[in-house]
């Protein structure tokens, strides 16, 4: 940890900074961590390497020495002093100064591919702001970019739920998009105290990798999440009552059609696989 700390210390001090907590400051200094989220992310010369929240620059530099070019993008205008900086001297690096929520990604992949033949594959990595955790990765997923894997920085418990089992206990309705998506890989849990400051939860780093076909053929992908989102939203009821409350089907249409399933009518959402939920959505007229 000492390197890192000493380092961040130095850049806080050297330009007057203190974390700003709105915008999920939370840099980090624990050497091992940062030498694991930069060996599982398997970056090469021929990867494009997308950095969302580079912050002080910290993975950031260990992303420039490996990658064929990394594209950081920070909304904190602070950063991207540090930023321009401390990376002046490296040809392979580009600073987006936006919210990545309002960043058309797919745009700058595809020109990036398109004008660097040496570049062959796009790479996620980051320590994600937690306070849009969730936006952030079902962007990257529902864009449907060209990416071959992303691995973040994010809090346990999103952790968990994202890599759990759809259908298991720890599941919601995000864990069956993460699957369907991609096939997630919990990486190492991370203490508080590889921080500074030391975010209030416990963090972990994922990897999500993206899968060339999803694992179930479903003939309407937009109703398929609506109805997924629909089951969950009461957790307590039944699928029946989730999904008629939702306004999406009349409560005789889906028990008619869990029958024609052999599905119990009892059924909770929370139960059923990601390969029941497309058989429903493939059998809806
Ligand atoms: N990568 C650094 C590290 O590991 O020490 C900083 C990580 S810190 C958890 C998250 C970073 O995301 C901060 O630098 C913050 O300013 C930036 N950030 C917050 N909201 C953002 C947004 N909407 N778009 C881009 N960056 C954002």
């Amino acid at each position: 940890m000492e390197n890192t700390y000493n380092e961040t210390m130095f850049i806080l001090k050297k330009y007057g900074i203190t974390a700003n907590k709105s915008l999920g400051q939370n840099f980090l200094i624990n050497d091992e961590v940062i030498n694991t989220i930069i060996n599982c992310s398997n970056v090469s010369k021929e990867d494009l390497i997308i950095e969302i929240g580079p912050g002080l620059g910290t993975l950031t530099s260990h992303l420039l020495e490996k990658a064929g070019k990394v594209i950081a993008i920070e909304l904190d205008k602070r950063m991207i002093t540090i930023l321009n900086e401390r990376f002046s001297l490296y040809k392979n690096f580009q600073l987006i100064n936006d919210d990545v929520l309002k960043v058309n990604l797919k745009e700058i992949i595809d020109n990036n591919l398109n004008n660097n033949i040496s570049l062959q594959n796009v790479k996620i990595v980051a320590n994600l702001p937690y306070y849009i955790t969730t936006p952030i990765i079902m962007k990257l997923l529902e864009d449907k970019l060209e990416i071959e894997s992303i691995t973040v920085m994010i809090q346990k418990e999103v952790a968990q739920r994202l890599t759990s089992i759809p259908g298991s206990k720890l599941s919601g309705a995000i864990t069956y998009s993460v699957n369907y998506y991609c096939e997630p890989e919990e990486i190492i849990v991370v203490p508080n105290s590889s921080f500074i400051p030391e975010p209030e939860v416990e963090s972990e780093v994922i990897k999500l990798n993206i899968r060339k076909e999803p694992p179930v053929k479903v003939d309407n992908e937009e109703l398929f999440f609506k109805f997924i989102k629909a089951s969950f939203m009461q957790r307590r009821k039944t699928l029946v009552n989730g999904i008629c409350n939702s306004g999406l089907m009349s409560k005789d249409e889906i028990v008619k059609l869990l029958i024609k399933l052999n599905i119990d009518e009892k059924i909770r959402g929370e139960n059923l696989s990601m390969q029941d939920f497309a058989n429903i959505i493939n059998n809806i007229n």
